[in-house]
């Protein structure tokens, strides 16, 4: 699985661990986000700007 990092504030979308308190559960893949999902940390960046930080362990 990968993973993903808001380029702002750095807060990573981890597609094993998801974001629970956002409603996406472990194991939620990227694509399986909306496109307009929004950084949960800095709600300044939007899915699209997120970069991809490679796999997981
Ligand atoms: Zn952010």
């Amino acid at each position: 699985m990968s993973a993903y990092r808001c380029p702002v504030c750095e807060f990573v979308f981890d597609e094993a661990k998801g974001a629970p308190r956002e409603g996406f559960p472990p194991g939620t893949l990227w694509a399986a986000v909306p496109d307009d999902w929004c950084c949960p940390d800095c709600g300044v960046r939007e899915k699209i700007d997120f970069e991809a930080v490679g796999e997981s362990v």
